[in-house]
C-alpha cells in the first residue's frame, strides 16, 4: 500500500511523537488542574510553567508576558482588543492618536477580518488600510514610511503561509522608530516559529501570536507575546488563570505538548538545519521542474522560508494538479482558495502582482523541520509519477503519442459544455459547440493525440468556433462550410423516419447534422449506418441546444441518449424517455441511501455480486497517479465524469451488471450514480467517502 506523503506543513503538521506522549501523559498520569493547591495540581502547575519559562527563553520575551491560548487566531483577536482599546483610551484622554488599521497586503484573513470586526465592535471607526507588497512579497517600506505617522496599529507578518516569504523585520522596525510613531506593532509569528530566531524583547514588537499546529504541537493551542509596557486587555474574563490574561482551564494536553516541541527546539537536537532544509526545497523544485514543463515558481527561494514552495503550471488549474498530486497520496494544497469549476486567485500572490493564471492555478508545496531525505526522495518519485500521469492525459505537452482516446468526450466550465466525438482507429475527431475558455485544452490535447478535426460545428448559427479553428491549426481539415461550421461536403443521408440529413464520417460512425428547427438551433445524431440509411435504433447520441424537435425526435429511438450543451446540474446525458426540460432543469437531487455503499458495505456487495464493475471516475491523470487505483487495491476500470456519457449507453445495453462508482470523495461518483439511475440502470451505486475513506 503506498503511504501518504504529506507536503501541507504550512496548514498544519503532524504532532511529535514525543509530543503526543506528553499530552497522553497530562490526560492520564497527570491529568492535574495547575490552579489546585494539592499535589495532583502542583504536578501539573510545575509542567505548565516548565513549558511557559522554555518558551520565554526561546522567544527572548524578556520582561514581556506570555500566555497559553488557543492558538493564533485568538493571539490576534487578543492583540488587536488590546491595542483598540488603548487608542480609544488615549483618545478620550484627548491624546492624538493615527486613524489608520496598517496591514500587510498578504497578511492571513485573521488580521484583516479581526481589525474590521472590533474595530466595528468599539466603534472606533478607523480605517484599514492595506501596505502593499512588491513582486517578491516584500512589505513596501516607503509607503509604510508615508502612512506609519497617521497609524494606530501596524500588522505585519514574520513569514507568509502561501509562500514562506520572509519579511524584513528590522526594516519595518527601522521605519517605525524613524517616524517616531506611536502605532502598536503587532507581528503574526505563526509561519516563523522553529524556521527563524526570534528575540522579541529586543524589537520594537507589541504583540506575536504563535500556533502550536504549524509546528508538530497539537491543534488549538498556542501562544501570545506581549511586550513589557504594551497595552493589554484580556479577551476572556473568568478564573484568573494565566495570570488573569486568559480565563479558562488550561489546555493541559496541548500544552504538555507543545512544552516538548519548545523543548526540542531549545535542545536544537529534533530539527534540521537550514541548510537541510534548502538543500530538500531544491530537490523538489528539480523534480517539479522536471516533470512539469513550464513550471513557473511563485516564491522567491532565496527570501522565502526554506520549506516552502508555491509554483503553477501553464494550462494546468490548481485543482487539476491538486486532483493528481491527491491521487499520488502527495498531499499538497491551491495557493488559492478554489471550487470545483473555477479557482479563485490567491489574494497573497494577487499582491504580489503575479499573473492571473498563476495566481489562479497556485500549488503550495510545505513540509516543516522534521522533513527526512526518505520523504523527500519518494515525494520526487511521486512527482515523477504526477508529471507522466498529465502527459498521458494530454494535459501538458508530451513528445510520446499519448494513450488514444475513443468515444465522447464532455468538457464543461460552469454548466456550458462542449463535446468532442473522438474516434483512435481513424484519429479523427469532431467538436460540437466549442467554449472559447476551452480552446487551449482543445487545441492541445488535438495535437497531442494527433488526430484530425473534420468539424467545429456548432449547434447555433455562428459565433465562437473560429478562435478553435486557429488554434488547430493544421490539424483542422479545413474547408467550404455552413453558418453552423458544418462541412458543405458532408453527404446526403436518409434516416428512419425518411427525413433528410447531411452527415460526415467519423470512423466507423456517422454524425448527421439535421436541418435547423423553428429555433434555428441545429441537432446531431451518432450513429451506425445499416445499408446506406440511418436506422432510429442504430442512433446512440443526439446532441442539442435544447429539447430535441419533432423531426429529430422521429429520427432517433429510445435507447438514444441526449447530450445537451448545457449541463448545469451535472446530469452529463439524459434519455429520449426522460421529459426533456429534465436535460436543463434542476432535479431534488436528493441521494437515497440505496445508492450509497461504505466501504464495509462494499466487500459485503461485491462478495453478493462478482459480476460487478468498480469505476473509477476520477480523471485519467489521476487514475494514471495511483498506485492502487480501486478501494482496497481491487482493480478498477477508469471511465471519468468526462466520459460517463459515452460509456453509459454500453452500460446500459443488454444484460445489466452491478455498478460500483467510487472517486477520492464520493462527490463525483455520486453524479455519475445518479446519472445512470436516471438512465435507468437501478444497480449502480456510489462509494461514499471515495478512496480518502476507504480501507
Ligand atoms: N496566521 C498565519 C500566518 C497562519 O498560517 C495561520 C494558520 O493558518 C493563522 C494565523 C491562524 O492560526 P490558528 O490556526 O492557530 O488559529
Amino acid at each position: 500500500m503506498t503511504t501518504e506523503i504529506y507536503l501541507d506543513g504550512n496548514a498544519t503538521t503532524a504532532v511529535l511523537p514525543a509530543a503526543i506522549d506528553a499530552a497522553i501523559d497530562a490526560m492520564g498520569r497527570r491529568f492535574g488542574n495547575p490552579s489546585s493547591t494539592h499535589a495532583t495540581g502542583l504536578q501539573a502547575k510545575a509542567m505548565l510553567d516548565q513549558a511557559r519559562a522554555c518558551a520565554a527563553r526561546l522567544l527572548g520575551v524578556g520582561a514581556g508576558r506570555l500566555m497559553f491560548n488557543s492558538g493564533a487566531t485568538e493571539g490576534i483577536q487578543t492583540s488587536v482588543l488590546s491595542a483598540l482599546v488603548a487608542v480609544r483610551e488615549r483618545r478620550a484622554r484627548g491624546e492624538a492618536v493615527g486613524d489608520l488599521l496598517v496591514y500587510g497586503a498578504t497578511e492571513h484573513k485573521a488580521v484583516p477580518e479581526s481589525l474590521a470586526h472590533w474595530n466595528r465592535l468599539l466603534g472606533l471607526n478607523l480605517t484599514l488600510h492595506k501596505l502593499p507588497v512588491d513582486g517578491d512579497g516584500a512589505h513596501d517600506l516607503a509607503h509604510l514610511r508615508h502612512v506609519a505617522g497617521s497609524a494606530a496599529l501596524i500588522c505585519t507578518m514574520a513569514a507568509n503561509n502561501e509562500t514562506g516569504v520572509v519579511s524584513d523585520l528590522a526594516g519595518i522596525e527601522a521605519v517605525i522608530r524613524e517616524t517616531g510613531t506611536a502605532a502598536y506593532w503587532l507581528v503574526d509569528c505563526v509561519q516563523a516559529l522553529g524556521k527563524l530566531s526570534l528575540e522579541l524583547a529586543a524589537t520594537r514588537i507589541d504583540y506575536a501570536p504563535f500556533s502550536g499546529h504549524k509546528l508538530y504541537a497539537p491543534k488549538g493551542v498556542g501562544m501570545l507575546y506581549v511586550r513589557a509596557g504594551a497595552p493589554f486587555t484580556p479577551l476572556v474574563m473568568g478564573g484568573g488563570q494565566e495570570s488573569g490574561q486568559r480565563s479558562g482551564t488550561e489546555n493541559m494536553a496541548g500544552i504538555a505538548a507543545l512544552g516538548v516541541v519548545l523543548a526540542a527546539l531549545e535542545r536544537g537536537d529534533t530539527f534540521r538545519t537550514h541548510d537541510e532544509l534548502w538543500g530538500f526545497r531544491a530537490r523538489l523544485a528539480d523534480s517539479l521542474r522536471a516533470a512539469l514543463p513550464g513550471v513557473v515558481f511563485n516564491n522567491p527561494f532565496d527570501k522565502a522560508l526554506p520549506t516552502t514552495l508555491n509554483f503553477s503550471v501553464p494550462g494546468l488549474s490548481s485543482r487539476e494538479l491538486m486532483d493528481v498530486f491527491d491521487a499520488a497520496q502527495v498531499r499538497v494544497s491551491a495557493g488559492s482558495a478554489c471550487s470545483s469549476a473555477k479557482a479563485a486567485p490567491s489574494y497573497v500572490l494577487d499582491a504580489m502582482g503575479v499573473p492571473l493564471w498563476r495566481s489562479a492555478g497556485a500549488i503550495r508545496m510545505s513540509f516543516g523541520p522534521l522533513a527526512d531525505e526518505a520523504t523527500i526522495s519518494a515525494a520526487c518519485a511521486r512527482i515523477e509519477r504526477c508529471g507522466a500521469a498529465l502527459r498521458a492525459a494530454c494535459l501538458i505537452p508530451s513528445e510520446r503519442a499519448a494513450v488514444p482516446h475513443d468515444g465522447l468526450l464532455q468538457l464543461g466550465v460552469e454548466g456550458a459544455c462542449c463535446w468532442l466525438v473522438l474516434d483512435a482507429a481513424s484519429s479523427s475527431c469532431v467538436v460540437i459547440d466549442p467554449l472559447p475558455e476551452m480552446t487551449a485544452r482543445i487545441a492541445s490535447y488535438v495535437r497531442c493525440q494527433n488526430y484530425r478535426v473534420l468539424a467545429v460545428a456548432g449547434t447555433s448559427a455562428g459565433a465562437g468556433r473560429q478562435p478553435l479553428i486557429e488554434a488547430l491549426g493544421g490539424h483542422y481539415v479545413a474547408g467550404p462550410v455552413d453558418q453552423y461550421g458544418w462541412p458543405a461536403a458532408a453527404r446526403a443521408l436518409t434516416l428512419e423516419n425518411g427525413a433528410a440529413a447531411t452527415a460526415i464520417d467519423v470512423g466507423a460512425q456517422v454524425l448527421a447534422g439535421m436541418s435547423a428547427g423553428a429555433d434555428a438551433s441545429r441537432a446531431y445524431l451518432l450513429g451506425t449506418v445499416d445499408g446506406g440509411r440511418l436506422p432510429a435504433s442504430a442512433v446512440r447520441f443526439a446532441f442539442s441546444a435544447g429539447p430535441l424537435d419533432e423531426a429529430t425526435r422521429a429520427a432517433a429511438s429510445a435507447q438514444t441518449l441526449l447530450c445537451p450543451t448545457r449541463d448545469d446540474h451535472n446530469q452529463f446525458c439524459a434519455s429520449m424517455t426522460q421529459h426533456s426540460a429534465a436535460i436543463l432543469t434542476a432535479e431534488a437531487q436528493r441521494a437515497p441511501a440505496d445508492m450509497q455503499l461504505d466501504s464495509a458495505e462494499l466487500d459485503e456487495f461485491l462478495r453478493a455480486h462478482p459480476e460487478a464493475l468498480l469505476i473509477d471516475v476520477r480523471e485519467p491523470y489521476e487514475f494514471a497517479a495511483t498506485a492502487a487505483p480501486g478501494p482496497g487495491g481491487r482493480a478498477a476500470r477508469s471511465v471519468p465524469l468526462s466520459q460517463i456519457a459515452g460509456q453509459a449507453a454500453e452500460w446500459l445495453r443488454g444484460e445489466q451488471r452491478p455498478l460500483v462508482f467510487f472517486c477520492r470523495s464520493g462527490n463525483r461518483s455520486m453524479k455519475a450514480t445518479q446519472c445512470l439511475r436516471r438512465l435507468g440502470h437501478q444497480q449502480s451505486y456510489s462509494l461514499s467517502g471515495g478512496l480518502a475513506l476507504a480501507a
